[in-house]
């Protein structure tokens, strides 16, 4: 519901505000460690204001604990403000946030620059003016990148996703929500990163992924009751009642809709309480509870009404009109669609804007205004067309950045790799350096040693970001990476229309190597292997490990002939291998399967199954070779057989 989107932003922006308040006491004299010792404890989240009141206590006390002509304080000080005051009109904040940036940028002073530069987008969302936004936000993303705050990083991020997706580009807005999730978990900002959980489940939404909606929406609801986050709370419940509604589970979304009722009750949040209500109704009305949906819309109505909010009209008058159509007053629910129809016109949202379509024809149909019945029956099928055709558009789309970004992952992965170990080498030489000067300063020595200390453990931090993607054993990709890039590698193969290969390997008779030669040995043998492997495929190729001593390879762009003698460069590396240090003569090798990506198969699982089933006539037909999928066969040999013509 895009009515929710400024209240939902503020709370953003407030990020510390909705819990139980602490009191502010009285300052009295200026003192600069207070000072940000308090500002400090606000933006980590430590210290929550609830209301306008304490936002005011708490700006009183600041100012007062400012020391005179501290111009750095000052700013950040009107920095706060910009963030937690509510300045009304958008207008007037406007003003604030410019004048705020000019000085930042006067003094140089980079976090203020990034604060006022988010506070002028946010006031610019505010007064609708979102195309205006997009120029103070990309310029404070910049800042905040170039100076990596992580803080300030996520925020910009979050500012643009908002604003993505109030442009409709859900799929970019998206990956702007989940960067800003990793930043702030990798900036140890677990707080924030939970907070930030409903804006993940808002987006996937409205991109029709209703089962990651709800996991996130789950996720931010105990977040929210453990924190104490009220608004949190109540939004993510209302979020969550809106998947129900939208799979067509009226009372769960009812039920949803009561217990945010009852959060924004207890503590006070009257747009959430209105919010609630225009839910309630929303899902009595598909359940056939006219009375009740009408209550609960007087509620809702007043309750908008309260902040002055008329983004809500087109939403009212259509839920009213279907009241009286459930009542039997289909001239009266027309009267309400009319006046819904002119709200949505000045405020368009095409999903409910179809759903006023289906309303309004079932009411000219019982009317037996046949003809308008049908005109609107054309333009609510129109508006569903499009909407399922953009959240299509959506999905793929986030698949691709998914992959381009997995790819990126496992690049970086590898660079890492090498830079580590030319690390290694520099801090080897670098220790003998440093026993040289403990000669000569017992100091020297200690610093050297916390150095060392620091980098194992900065080093520590590195492999357990990298664990959750890659095999322990071997380093190369584990199972849920491949899973992972292949609905990546899938969907680009469709888009660009080019062929995917899979191959499947399996190591010949290991558990005799096993039992002949120790468990260990038969470790090492496994690391072997996937190093003789890597060093046959391309870049692009992503070589995984998905069982014990099972392998899959997904060679992206890759036509059948190619694959084969990618498969049989792996077979004749592995057999290459030297293992005479384990025994004398001992060699290893592989069976492998072949296959291609279909069009008719679901995803890498179908392909798999294929490779598999060749891998297996690969074992029974003496293993050391290279089998492939059965149907694909033929080609081959047509193929073979032409280049033996044009070479004849
Ligand atoms: P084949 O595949 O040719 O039919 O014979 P195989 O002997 O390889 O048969 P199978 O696939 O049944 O045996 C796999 C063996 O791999 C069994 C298990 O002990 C061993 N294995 C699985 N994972 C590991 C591992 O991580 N390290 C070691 N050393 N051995 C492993
Ligand atoms: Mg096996
Ligand atoms: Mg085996």
């Amino acid at each position: 519901m895009r009515a929710l989107c400024l209240p939902l932003m503020l709370l953003g922006l407030g990020l510390a505000g909705l819990a139980s308040a602490q009191a502010v006491s009285t300052p009295t004299v200026p003192d600069a460690a207070r000072f940000d010792a308090l500002i400090d404890e606000i933006e980590r989240g430590d210290r929550v204001i609830t209301g306008a009141s304490e936002v005011h206590a708490t700006i009183a006390r600041l100012a007062a604990l400012q020391p005179v002509d501290d111009a750095h304080r000052e700013l950040r000080l009107r920095g706060f403000r910009c963030d937690y005051e509510d300045l009304d009109p958008p207008s007037t904040g406007l003003a604030f946030a410019r004048a705020g940036l000019a000085d930042a940028q006067r003094l140089g002073d980079t976090g203020a620059q990034i604060r006022f530069g988010l506070c002028e987008a946010a006031y610019l969302e505010a007064a609708g003016q979102i195309a205006e936004a997009t120029t103070p936000t990309e310029a404070a993303l910049a800042l905040a990148r170039a100076h990596a705050e992580p803080r300030l990083l996520a925020q910009a991020l979050g500012r643009r996703g908002n604003q993505r997706s109030l442009r409709g580009q859900q799929a970019a807005a998206l990956t702007d929500f989940l960067e800003a999730q990793r930043v702030y978990r990798a900036g140890g900002l677990k707080r924030e990163a939970e907070a930030n959980l409903h804006e993940v489940a808002i987006a996937y939404r409205r991109m029709g992924e209703h089962d990651k909606a709800l996991d996130y929406l789950q996720q931010s609801v105990a977040f929210a009751q453990r924190e104490a986050r009220w608004g949190v709370l109540a939004v993510s419940l209302i979020q969550t009642a809106f998947v129900h509604q939208d799979h067509g589970h009226y009372d769960r979304a009812l039920a949803a809709q009561r217990r945010a009722a009852q959060v924004a009750t207890a503590h006070g949040l009257g747009y959430e309480l209105a919010a609630a209500h225009l839910g309630m109704a929303a899902a009595q009305v598909q359940l056939g509870a006219f009375d009740d949906a009408a209550d609960a819309l007087v509620t809702a109505r007043e309750g908008f009404a309260g902040f002055g909010d008329r983004s809500n009209e087109g939403m009212l008058q259509l839920l009213q009109g279907q009241v009286m159509a459930g009542r039997g007053d289909h001239t009266a629910a027309l009267t309400h669609y009319r006046a819904s129809a002119r709200a949505f016109a000045a405020d368009p949202n095409p999903r409910y804007q179809t759903e006023l379509y289906a309303a309004r024809a079932r009411s000219h149909e019982a009317l037996g205004n046949y003809r308008a019945a049908l005109d609107d029956l054309k333009l609510e099928r129109n508006g569903r067309e499009q909407g399922y055709d953009g959240a299509r558009i959506q999905q793929s789309l986030l698949l691709q950045y998914q992959f381009d970004t997995a790819r990126r992952e496992l690049e970086n992965t590898r660079l890492l790799a090498e830079q580590r170990s030319q690390q290694q080498e520099l801090e080897a030489i670098g220790r003998a350096n440093r026993w040289q000067m403990a000669a000569l300063a017992t100091g020297g020595l200690l610093l050297a040693l916390l150095l060392a200390l620091l980098w194992r453990q900065l080093r520590r931090l590195r492999r357990i970001n990298a664990l959750a993607l890659t095999d322990a054993l071997t380093g190369v990709a584990n199972r849920r990476h491949i899973e992972a890039a292949a609905v990546g590698a899938v969907a680009a193969a469709r888009r660009r229309d080019r062929p995917l290969a899979v191959l499947t390997f399996d190591l010949d008779r290991f558990k005799g190597i096993n039992d002949g030669h120790g468990h260990a040995h038969g470790d090492l043998v496994l690391m072997r292997v996937v190093r003789a492997c890597e060093s046959e495929l391309r870049q692009n190729d992503l070589l995984g490990r998905i069982g014990g001593e099972e392998f899959v390879v997904l060679c992206p762009d890759t036509p059948l002939a190619q694959a084969k003698r990618v498969a049989e460069r792996l077979r004749a590396s592995v057999e290459r291998i030297d293992l005479s240090d384990i025994a004398p003569g001992l060699r290893v090798t592989v069976s492998v399967g072949l296959s291609l990506l279909r069009a008719d198969d679901n995803g890498l699982a179908d392909v798999m199954a294929r490779a598999d089933a060749a891998l297996y006539r690969a074992k029974v037909a003496g293993r050391n070779r290279v089998e492939v999928e059965v149907e694909v066969e033929v080609e081959v040999e047509v193929e073979v057989e032409v280049e033996f013509e044009a070479e004849a």
